[in-house]
């Protein structure tokens, strides 16, 4: 796909780079206070990586993944997502952009209570033009993806915080877009299941899915590939992760729980 760039201070795109960010700023106004939340943060995620976002509670990382998953938009600077420039979009023309190229997981699942696992994972296709056999595929075959296609039918309150997040990662990939987004997606869970979510996330950037995880545990943070930490709105430091463990050998060395 060849694209034109708005901007002649960017650099040319090419097909590997996903996610280039050049030059953003961004500010929080309330009231007579205005927070600068990044202070120019630049950066290129290309294809296929696995990028984990380290920092102090307050350093931007939210901020920053808002950003990337056009949720919110930068005061200034650029963003180009697979070579569009998103920034500057209407609300309405980025929310179709995110809703194909990009998986969103936070730290509380946010499923829909009195909604089965398979509803739940389902519910990203109801805005495409989907019919509703091919979307129960796809909300099946999601499932599946994260190992839990024996709960399908199961509600929310039936299923432990760590299957929860299985489902909401199913919901995630469920359009099957390039790019998963995870803010602190283990923040609420157990070390062993934090690993075995983990395990996941390499599976499927094994299989190509290109994925950013914001997290404040090192032990996670050590199952990317690449790790990146903010500091008061910058990047600080940039770095391959050193000596990358595999989550499902390591799941072989901790006590298991009983499901
Ligand atoms: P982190 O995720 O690293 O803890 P955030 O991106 O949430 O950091 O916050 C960065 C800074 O921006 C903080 O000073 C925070 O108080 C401020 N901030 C974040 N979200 C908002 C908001 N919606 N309104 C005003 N200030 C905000
Ligand atoms: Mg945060």
């Amino acid at each position: 796909m060849m694209s034109t760039l708005a901007s002649d201070a960017l650099p040319e795109h090419d097909e590997q780079t996903v996610i280039r960010v050049e030059g953003v700023h961004k500010y929080y106004d309330f009231g007579e206070t205005r927070v600068h939340a990044l202070r120019g943060v630049s950066i290129a995620i290309k294809l296929g990586e696995f990028v984990a976002i380290m920092g102090a509670s307050g350093s931007g990382k939210s901020t920053f993944m808002n950003l990337l998953g056009c949720l919110d938009r930068p005061t200034s600077g650029h963003y180009l997502l697979e070579g569009i420039d998103v920034a500057h979009l209407d609300k309405k023309t980025l929310a179709g952009i995110r809703n194909q190229k990009i998986g969103f997981v936070f730290q509380g699942f946010h499923l829909l209570a009195r909604t089965t696992a398979l509803e739940n994972a389902e519910l990203p296709t109801l805005y495409g033009r989907m019919g509703k056999a091919e979307r129960r595929e796809r909300a099946a075959s999601a499932l599946a993806m994260v190992g839990l296609s024996d709960r399908a039918q199961h509600f929310p309150s039936q299923m432990s915080g760590g299957q929860q997040q299985r489902v909401a990662i199913a919901r995630a990939l469920v359009n099957r877009p390039p790019i998963l987004l995870a803010d602190e997606p283990t923040g609420n869970l157990d070390s062993r299941t934090s690993v075995e979510i983990m395990e996941i996330f390499q599976d499927l950037n094994d299989k190509g899915l290109t994925i950013v995880l914001v997290t404040h545990e090192h032990d996670v943070a050590q199952f990317a590939k690449r790790v990146i930490i903010f500091r008061d709105g910058r990047i600080c430091r940039d770095e391959p992760a050193l000596s990358r463990p595999n989550a499902r050998e390591v799941l072989k060395t901790l006590p298991s729980l009983e499901d």
